[in-house]
């Protein structure tokens, strides 16, 4: 016989993990998830920054939210989610201009160097500081989500792939594994795969599209002080951050790709050492491990939260791209105020995907707007 949940959340990464930890207590909630642990794919394979600065006017908005929300959280656990790391744009004056926005401030090139010391003069015209941003401690975050969801009685069952899933009567019937589910609700936060999902679901895609990035730590001849930022090229073209003794470092890609398990492709580090080494004294001199992960968009880059304009009771939670992190408590916050108003926007008719994105957005927006 089919277990039956007021909302059931396909996707066990940051998205539908805060959605859980957001509903607890509130309803009956399952979580199911494809692999055999949580936050397999993109979730445990972020860059951890938090960046108020960073993205369009309505991810600055679900980040500052997002910010607030965790740290009234942190002041409740007994080690911190958050911690205090500026983050530093460089590159020409017009590509710097071109990204900096909102939360961050013009500094010289000198500033940026007395902060990073580790850049090399001549090899960059203008930088922004945005002193707002912040290191993020993503496992405990993650840790955290799953336990107060455990705890308010959230069932989390892993290895368990949704394969069906049909409107039936005023609910939901899903298959996931050897497990058969019903509910109310039917939550769609399995990022990379949310519009395969959408499809196994009946319910037309929105043209989610993943993007490949790679990022790995990497051994240095000489570490970065201990409160440095994180640096970008302002032209995407790299990353760097402290990790310790070591860096992170990224070479910013954004290749499309299916969804998959993603891998780092030949080449793609030995380039980034070569860059890094050319404009920073860091020393670069080995790659202790690398990986890849897909940030999933939506066509106007913008995540997309709210309900099916068409399917009853399905719920968009996905297309988080690269603030999937620094939009996860905002997004669970709305996300979870409407599921549980039982807010469907049926009436609104669907004209394609961008007006389904901007009809989620448009929710968005009014809710953090204060
Ligand atoms: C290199 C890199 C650096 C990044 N840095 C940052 C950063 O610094 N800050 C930030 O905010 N964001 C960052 N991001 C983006 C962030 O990691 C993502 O936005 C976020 O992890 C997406 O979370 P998610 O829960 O939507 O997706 P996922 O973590 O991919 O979770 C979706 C889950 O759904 C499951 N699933 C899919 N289909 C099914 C199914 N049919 N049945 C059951 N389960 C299913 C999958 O197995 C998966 O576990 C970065 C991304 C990358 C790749």
């Amino acid at each position: 016989m089919a277990a039956h949940y007021d909302v059931l959340i396909v996707g066990g990464g940051i998205a539908g993990l805060s959605l859980a930890s957001a509903l607890a207590g509130n309803c009956t909630v399952a979580l199911v998830e494809a692999e055999q642990e949580l936050a397999y794919h993109t979730s445990s394979r972020s860059a951890r920054q938090l960046i108020p600065s960073y993205g369009p006017a309505v991810v600055q908005e679900l980040t500052v939210r997002t910010l607030e929300l965790i740290a009234a959280r942190d002041a409740e656990l007994p080690e911190p989610v958050l911690s205090p790391r500026s983050f530093m744009l460089i590159g020409t004056e017009d590509a710097v201009a071109a990204e900096a926005s909102g939360h961050m401030r013009s500094i010289t090139p000198a500033e940026a160097l007395e902060l990073c010391p580790a850049l090399i003069p001549g090899t960059f015209r203008a930088a922004g500081l945005d002193t707002g941003s912040f290191g993020c401690n993503a496992p405990l975050l993650l840790a955290d989500h799953r336990q107060r969801a455990l705890a308010a009685g959230v069932d989390i069952i892993t290895g368990a792939r949704v394969h069906s899933a049909q409107r039936v009567g005023s609910g939901w019937q899903v298959g996931a594994g050897m497990e058969a589910f019903e509910a109310g609700v039917l939550v769609n936060a399995a990022g990379a795969w949310a519009d395969e999902l959408a499809v196994i679901s009946g319910v037309e895609k929105l043209g989610l599209q993943p993007y490949r990035r790679t990022a790995a730590i990497a051994a240095v001849e000489r570490p970065l002080p201990e409160r440095s930022p994180m640096v970008a090229a302002a032209d995407n073209s790299f990353y760097f951050r402290r990790d310790g003794a070591d860096v992170l470092i990224s070479p910013s890609e954004t290749v499309p790709s299916g969804p998959e398990d993603a891998k780092p492709r030949p080449g793609d580090m030995e380039r980034l050492v070569a860059r890094l080494n050319q404009v920073t004294t860091l020393g670069i001199t080995e790659v202790r491990r690398a990986w890849t992960g897909l940030r999933t968009e939506a066509a106007d880059g913008v995540p997309v939260a709210g309900f099916d304009a068409e399917a009853p009771g399905f719920y968009w939670l996905a297309g988080q791209g690269g603030y999937g992190f620094q939009t996860s408590a905002a997004m669970a916050e709305l996300a979870a105020a409407q599921i549980l108003a039982g807010q469907s926007t049926t009436e609104t008719a669907a004209t394609g995907p961008a007006s389904r994105t901007a009809q989620a957005l448009a929710a968005t927006r009014w809710s953090v707007r204060r």
